[in-house]
C-alpha cells in the first residue's frame, strides 16, 4: 500500500503507541526507515500484556509489520524478544518463514531492555545518538498492540476503541482483560477479584509498571497507553518511592549522597555513552553549585526510566524524580537540550546489566510475580469516560453533542489534519452525557 494511504487508514483509526507516551503511529512512518523493531521487550517487572498479545496473534502482528514495511520500503523486520517468552518466540516461528526478510532479535532478560534505544542497540548494534531518535539511524520501533491494531485498522476499518491490560499484584486473580478505552479502574480491580490485602481499604493503585508507572485512583480511567494497573499495599517499598516528595528528597541527597557513583555506573543511557551522569546533578542539585550547568543540562538525555532510583542507589535517594523536576523546570522556561557528542559504548556495559530476576527482588515484588492469564473475551461497560489529551500531541476536539446516540466505532473527537493528534472513538454503543474540556463522557 503506498505511503500517504497507509498513513491516512492509521490516523483515522486513532492508533497511537499503546504504551509509554502513545506517540501517534503514522506519523512514526517515515521513509528513512531500512530497519522496523518491533518490541516485544516487555522489561517492566509484573507485565504480561505484549508476550500474550503476541502469542495470540502473531499472524496478524507480523502483517502489520509488513503492510508497514512494504509502504516504507524498509530491508528489514526485527522482532525483538526476550527468550524467556516461550510460547510467543514459538508463535512468531510458526509464521515468520512466510515473511520474508523478517527475523528474531533476542534481547537479554535485563531492565530496561525495552527502552527503544537500548532495544535498538541490542538487536542491531546501532547507537542511537544522545538527543536523537531510533529514526536518525533508519531504525522505528513499534510496540505489540499497536501492530494489532494497525492490523485492524487495514483489514476491517476498525478504530481503536479496546484496550489490552495486566490487572496484578495484590489482586485475587491476576488477569490481562480487553476492555473498552474509557472504562474506570474500578472496574478493573473488580473483575480481578478483588485486591488481596488484609484491610482492602489500604490499598494503592499504580497506572503502568513499578519502575515507570503512575500513582493512579480508582476513578482514573483506561487511556490508549494503559497497559498495567497495578495493586499494592500502601507501606510497599514501589509505593513508598512512588509517594516521595521532591523538596524531601533533595534534603536527603544533601545529607547522604556519598557519591559512590553507582547510580551513572548502571545508568543504561550512560552505558551507550549519552552524558548522562546523575551522580554528576545529584552533586551539584544537593550543594547548589551553579557555576557550571551542564549536570543540569544533561537531565534531558535521561530516559526517566528510574534504574538509578528504583535499584542502584543503595541509599534509596531519588535521582531520576529530582532530575524530572529539573527537566520540567528547564522546559517551563524554554531551555532547550545541549548540542552533546556521544561517546562510545562503555566497553564494561554488558557486565553492569540489571536482570529482571534481580530487579524484581529489589523492588520485593517476587512474591506477585504471578500469572495473569489473558481472557480475549471484550468486557463489557455501561459507561466510558473518554480522555480528549491521552498521548503525545494536541488533545482531541469533540464532535458529537450532549445527548446525542453514539455507535461503537464513531468518531466522538477529532484533530485537525494539520496537527500531531489522532481521533477519538467511542468503544460502546451508547448517548453523550456530558462534555468537559478533558473528557466525553458516554452511557450505555
Ligand atoms: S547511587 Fe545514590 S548515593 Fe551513590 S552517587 Fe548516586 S545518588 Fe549518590
Ligand atoms: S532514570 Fe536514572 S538510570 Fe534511567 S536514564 Fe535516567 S539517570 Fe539513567
Amino acid at each position: 500500500m503506498e505511503l500517504n494511504k497507509l498513513k491516512d487508514i492509521i490516523r483515522s483509526s486513532g492508533a497511537v503507541g499503546a504504551g509509554g507516551a502513545g506517540f501517534p503511529t503514522y506519523a512514526k512512518l517515515d521513509p528513512r526507515a531500512t530497519t522496523i523493531i518491533l518490541n516485544c521487550a516487555e522489561c517492566e517487572p509484573l507485565l504480561k500484556l505484549h508476550r500474550q498479545v503476541m502469542e495470540h496473534y502473531a499472524r496478524e502482528i507480523l502483517t502489520a509489520l509488513q503492510f508497514v514495511a512494504d509502504a516504507v520500503k524498509a530491508e528489514e523486520v526485527i522482532i525483538a524478544i526476550k527468550p524467556s517468552y516461550k510460547s510467543a518466540v514459538e508463535a512468531i516461528n510458526a509464521e515468520i518463514g512466510e515473511f520474508p526478510g523478517f527475523r528474531i532479535g533476542f534481547l537479554p532478560e535485563v531492565y530496561p531492555a525495552g527502552d527503544e534505544v537500548v532495544a535498538t542497540y541490542e538487536v542491531t548494534g546501532k547507537v542511537v545518538p544522545a538527543g536523537k531518535l531510533p529514526i536518525d539511524v533508519g531504525v522505528t520501533v513499534f510496540n505489540v498492540e499497536t501492530m494489532l491494531n494497525v492490523y485492524n485498522a487495514v483489514t476491517s476499518g476498525m478504530p481503536v476503541v479496546d484496550k489490552y491490560i495486566t490487572v496484578t499484584g495484590a489482586v485475587k486473580n491476576p488477569v490481562t482483560l480487553k476492555v473498552p478505552v474509557g472504562i474506570a479502574f474500578s472496574e478493573l480491580i473488580r473483575l480481578a477479584g478483588g485486591a488481596a490485602i488484609e484491610n482492602t481499604e489500604n490499598y494503592v493503585l499504580i497506572s503502568g509498571g513499578p519502575m515507570t508507572g503512575a500513582l493512579a485512583s480508582p476513578a482514573d480511567v483506561v487511556t490508549k497507553t494503559t497497559n498495567a494497573v497495578l495493586v499494592l499495599p500502601e507501606e510497599h517499598y514501589v509505593v513508598l518511592k512512588k509517594k516521595c516528595n521532591p523538596s524531601v528528597e533533595m534534603k536527603r541527597a544533601m545529607a547522604s549522597c556519598c557519591q559512590c557513583r553507582m547510580c551513572t555506573d548502571l545508568c543504561p543511557r550512560f552505558l551507550l555513552g549519552h552524558p548522562i551522569e546523575p551522580n554528576a546533578f545529584m552533586r551539584s542539585a544537593s550543594s547548589g553549585v551553579t557555576s557550571d550547568v551542564t549536570p543540569y543540562l544533561n537531565t534531558y538525555f535521561c530516559c526517566s526510566c528510574g534504574l538509578c532510583e528504583m535499584y542502584s542507589c543503595f541509599q534509596s535517594l531519588s535521582p531520576r524524580s529530582l532530575m524530572d523536576k529539573c527537566k520540567a523546570e528547564l522546559r517551563k522556561n524554554c531551555v532547550p537540550a545541549p548540542k552533546v557528542e556521544t561517546a562510545p559504548v562503555n566497553p564494561q556495559r554488558s557486565g553492569r546489566y540489571v536482570p529482571t530476576s534481580r530487579l524484581l527482588s529489589r523492588l520485593k515484588l517476587s512474591e506477585y510475580n504471578n500469572p495473569a492469564p489473558l481472557s480475549d473475551t471484550l468486557v463489557g461497560a455501561n459507561r466510558v469516560k473518554l480522555m480528549l489529551r491521552q498521548h503525545v500531541g494536541v488533545p482531541a476536539l469533540p464532535v458529537v453533542a450532549e445527548g446525542q446516540a453514539v455507535a461503537r466505532g464513531q468518531m466522538v473527537a477529532r484533530v485537525d489534519d494539520t496537527k500531531l493528534g489522532c481521533p477519538v472513538h467511542s468503544p460502546i454503543d451508547g448517548t453523550v452525557k456530558r462534555i468537559t474540556e478533558q473528557y466525553i463522557l458516554i452511557e450505555k
